[in-house]
């Protein structure tokens, strides 16, 4: 049952916050990509109201058909001829540069509707892996103060794969570093967006306030 598996995980996330001793709450996102609106609404019922999907058309072809309230999360890379999708989101996730932050903020300026993103931070170093690097953040964070089209709510960062716990651990707390950053640029930036099934209990005992889960929910995607 969806239901029970929701409220052991709900379980782990709050005993992770008491041994992280950063004190925050934590939102689940559900993963629902691959999965069709069917789950969408099972998740809904079961008292989910986040959900996250990695790619626009599946997402806007979900939400038609789905036809819940939920908050939709935008957590995969968006190309810039994509930016008008974000109409459709409560929350991205990927912003992971500089031309891409343009983009948005030419479209979104005019609108007088701010597009509400977290800055996606490489902090595994990982060649594969999108985002800015650790250095990088602190000038993007600068120059993004300028760029209204945008609200930089926090950070969003993947853990590398095959890691060791410690390397695990080091990359979510970069992503916590990148935040800082962000919050002494003058961004609002409350959110952590960090953690998927391997590894959301590491992820919230370094702050999370958002782990993004498929699997653990939903079971494995073909
Ligand atoms: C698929 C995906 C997830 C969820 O992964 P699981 O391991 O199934 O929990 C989280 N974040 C992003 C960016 C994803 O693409």
């Amino acid at each position: 049952m969806l239901s029970e598996r929701l409220a052991a995980i709900r379980d782990r996330i709050d005993a992770a916050v008491a041994r992280g001793g950063h004190g925050q709450r934590v939102t689940i996102v559900a993963v629902t990509k691959t999965y069709g609106p069917d789950v969408v609404r099972a998740a809904w019922e079961a008292g989910i109201g986040d959900i996250g999907e990695n790619k626009v058309q599946e997402a806007l072809a979900k939400q038609a058909a789905a036809n819940v309230p939920a908050r939709w999360h935008l957590i995969g890379h968006l190309q810039r001829n994509k930016v008008k999708a974000l109409d459709r989101f409560s929350l991205f996730h990927a912003l992971d540069s500089a031309r891409l932050a343009d983009a948005i903020h030419a479209w979104a300026e005019p609108r007088q509707q701010p597009v509400r993103a977290l800055l996606q931070v490489n902090a595994s170093g990982e060649a594969s892996k999108g985002g800015f690097a650790p250095d990088a953040v602190a000038p993007e964070a600068e120059r993004l103060m300028g760029l209204t089209g945008l609200t930089v709510c926090g950070a969003m960062t993947m853990a590398p794969f095959d890691a060791s716990e410690s390397q695990v651990r080091a990359c979510f707390a970069g992503a916590r570093a990148a935040r800082a950053i962000l919050r002494s640029a003058g961004h609002e930036a409350t959110e952590l967006s960090m953690g998927m099934s391997g590894d959301y209990e590491l992820a919230v005992e370094e702050g999370a306030t958002m782990v993004r889960l498929g699997t653990i929910l939903f079971g494995a995607r073909n």
